[in-house]
């Protein structure tokens, strides 16, 4: 059967990552997570110092960028990939809230988009991959032969944040990661490089008020449709 190229776009904590691991096991692809790679810089900026308080040493970080490699390694534990910032695991490091308020900051920097499209570009070269992120049917993979835009109300997107950190034991209050939600979502939207759109052949999924399962069992659909017509 042919391989294809599955760019999932859309909102922060619209459930994405969950539907694009899922498929990816299902139809025995490769899975990508490009908000892991935006976030991995991040990390890597706060270790080296970059920020003092909300204020990043761009100069510094640019200067530094070629030295940032991000890849991922199927954890055989869990059957998800994680991910690694130069050879060291950094899975659970980026997904705290230190990392989670900046890295829509580091994700609006034209050089940062420039390195991190350039290694997203060449892990999806043999096709057979399912990449999620902001911009992956617009500009990582505009050809891209079956695009997703996913999205929920803001509210349902905070709670399912609030309970996954509170499931990995980092609790946070409804309230603030709302207001992280948001303005993640107006960062992303409004930004000038790359913002968040929806591309205008990608097929639109809310799924605001679908159960887990129900959208596991549409994108396979749209998956099914699609190959069967390369
Ligand atoms: O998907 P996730 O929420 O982990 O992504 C973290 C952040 O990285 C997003 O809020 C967004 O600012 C940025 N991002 C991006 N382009 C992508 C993926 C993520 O700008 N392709």
């Amino acid at each position: 059967m042919k391989r294809i190229t599955i760019a999932i776009d859309g909102h922060s904590s619209s459930g994405k990552s969950t539907m694009a691991k899922d498929l990816a096991r299902e139809i025995g692809y490769t899975y990508i997570d490009s908000g892991a790679m935006y976030r991995a810089v991040t990390l890597y900026a706060l270790q080296q110092g970059l920020f003092a308080g909300d204020a990043l040493d761009e100069e510094q970080l640019e200067q530094q960028i070629d030295r940032i490699r991000i890849s991922f390694r199927l954890n055989p534990e869990t059957g998800r990939p994680d991910t690694y910032l130069n050879g060291e695991k950094v899975e659970k490091e980026i997904r705290g809230m230190e990392v989670a308020n900046r890295v829509s900051r580091i994700a609006t920097l034209g050089f940062v988009r420039r390195a991190m499209v350039a290694q997203q570009q060449e892990m999806g070269r043999d096709k057979g991959v399912v990449m999620d992120g902001r911009d992956i049917g617009t500009v990582v993979f505009p050809d891209a032969e079956l695009k997703i835009f996913v999205t929920a109300s803001p509210e349902i997107r905070a709670q399912r944040r609030v309970d996954e950190l509170k499931a990995k034991g980092q609790p946070a209050s409804y309230a603030d990661v709302l207001e992280n939600v948001l303005s993640r979502d107006h960062i992303d939207s409004t930004r000038e490089e790359s913002p968040l759109r929806q591309a205008d052949d990608a097929r639109v999924l809310d799924n605001s008020d679908m159960t887990v399962e129900e959208q596991k069992a549409l994108l396979l659909q749209w998956y099914n449709e699609r190959v069967n017509r390369c």
